[in-house]
């Protein structure tokens, strides 16, 4: 979600001169979008702020620096006592007040900032997405989240869940088709609780904000992410099974393997109701495959919780999988309680992360000798290789393929390793024009 906030940032400034730049000694502007979810976030951005001071004053130049993002909404004011040259502070649901940010800067102001929740104002106020996403767009529906799970800084620094109108999320997927991408990722902190409205005033859910969606003739693949359990409705899991768009793929975060921690964390799902989503995901779809999250060590994991979430993944096998030590974040509840020890959730993390490795590297390897539909990305690694995605998410690089280049194509795969396949193209096999 920060990389399209950043994206519409981008947009939202070009009227008032600013184009985006890879050369940082180039910028007139940096703007830091950040994220608060794990480690030391803020500590990071002080020190990345200290690099950027060191870099204007070297330059002699003129550098407005700018930060966004959750980091800049938990941390506030505070950011212009540790770093006074940091000139405007702003949130997440408050970055479409930059020009007006901008133009108090330039009427002599030092600091200026803005932390307001203001999610329905902010979709209003964003312009139009200029230019093309390439082949994968992101598209953001749903944005905050209400379930104050006891380890997440969600709720505090993205706010109160909001999902955007249907008609607006429809033209944006309408102008994203039209700039060529084939396939649209639907973003949001807690997407499967959408309910937009429509323009009759009826809340929408996501399964039906799929099927508006997958009418539109050249989007060709729809993805979702991220889900949460308790959400997961009968028509979104049928719809896996009706709306053939529906990519056979889904990032489905469980965090633990054991009721007690999930119980402790305030999940509102437990295993039980997991196993179930996922069995009747792979009824309604053939050779549906996951995806999940997963924290050791919060606050009261015993040796034999991990051991259940170890089972839970052998049992689920899934195609990949992120894992992370717990990270106490300041103000969550679980911040506060008696801390596993560092070397415990290390120890563990590394166990659980070997498994994960071995499911993703037997699912890869399972691809061999199979054709896959790519949707090609961009240029690879190594010369003329270009890569791309399968309808599982998994990368298939391919040699001698760039008139392909947003587009979808088959391909036998020949390789396979950890993290991707190599794929040989069946010519003149594009299936998406
Ligand atoms: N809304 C999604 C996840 C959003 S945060 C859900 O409910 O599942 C993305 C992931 O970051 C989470 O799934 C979790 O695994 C991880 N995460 C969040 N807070 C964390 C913390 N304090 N320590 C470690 N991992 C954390
Ligand atoms: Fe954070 Fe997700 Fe829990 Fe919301 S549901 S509090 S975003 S982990």
């Amino acid at each position: 979600m920060n990389a399209y906030d950043s994206m519409k940032i981008g947009d939202l400034l070009k009227p008032f001169g600013y184009a985006t730049t890879e050369v940082i000694e180039d910028a007139d502007m940096v703007i830091l979008n950040t994220c608060h979810i794990r480690e030391k976030a803020t500590e990071k951005v002080y020190s990345r702020l200290g690099r950027i001071r060191d870099l204007k004053q070297k330059l002699g130049k003129e550098m407005i620096i700018v930060v966004a993002g959750c980091v800049g909404q938990a941390e506030g004011e505070e950011i212009f006592k540790r770093a006074p040259w940091v000139s405007i502070v702003v949130g997440p649901q408050s970055y479409h007040n930059l020009p007006e940010l901008l133009a108090k800067l330039a009427r002599n102001n030092k600091h200026v900032w803005d932390l307001n929740f203001a999610e329905d104002k902010k979709f209003d106020a964003l312009p139009e997405s200029l230019k093309s996403q390439g082949a994968s767009a992101f598209l953001s529906i749903q944005e905050g989240c209400d379930k104050f799970c006891k380890f997440c800084c969600v709720p505090y620094t993205r706010g109160a869940e909001f999902s955007r109108p249907v008609e607006q999320i429809y033209r944006e997927a309408l102008i994203i088709a039209s700039q060529g991408s084939k396939e649209i990722t639907l973003l949001g902190q807690n997407v499967n609780a959408y309910h937009g409205l429509d323009h009759e005033g009826t809340q929408i859910s996501l399964a039906n904000l799929v099927k508006y969606i997958a009418k539109i003739n050249e989007v060709k693949r729809i993805r979702y992410t991220t889900s949460h359990p308790h959400d997961m409705t009968d028509d979104l899991i049928e719809a896996h099974g009706s709306i053939e768009k529906l990519m056979p793929f889904l990032h489905l975060p469980v965090q633990s393997g054991s009721d007690k921690i999930l119980k402790a964390m305030n999940r509102k799902h437990n295993i039980e109701t997991y196993f179930s989503i996922i069995d009747r995901l792979r009824d309604a779809r053939k050779g549906m495959a996951f995806s999940s999250d997963f924290i050791v060590g919060y606050p009261g994991e015993t040796e034999q919780d991990f051991l259940y979430t170890m089972e839970l993944v052998k049992r689920v096998n899934f195609a990949q999988a992120y894992s992370f030590k717990y990270s106490p974040r300041p103000g969550t509840p679980a911040s506060t309680m008696a801390q596993v020890p560092e070397d415990v959730k290390s120890d563990r993390l590394q166990r659980l992360q070997d498994l994960i490795n071995q499911q993703q590297q037997a699912f890869n390897n399972a691809s061999l000798g199979q054709t896959f539909d790519v949707l090609m990305e961009k240029s690879g690694k190594y010369e003329n290789q270009f890569s791309g995605k399968s309808e599982y998410m998994q990368t298939v690089n391919i040699q001698d393929a760039s008139e392909y280049i947003g587009q979808i194509v088959k391909a036998k795969i020949i390789k396979s390793s950890a993290n991707s396949l190599q794929g040989e193209l069946i010519k003149n096999s594009q299936v998406a024009a």
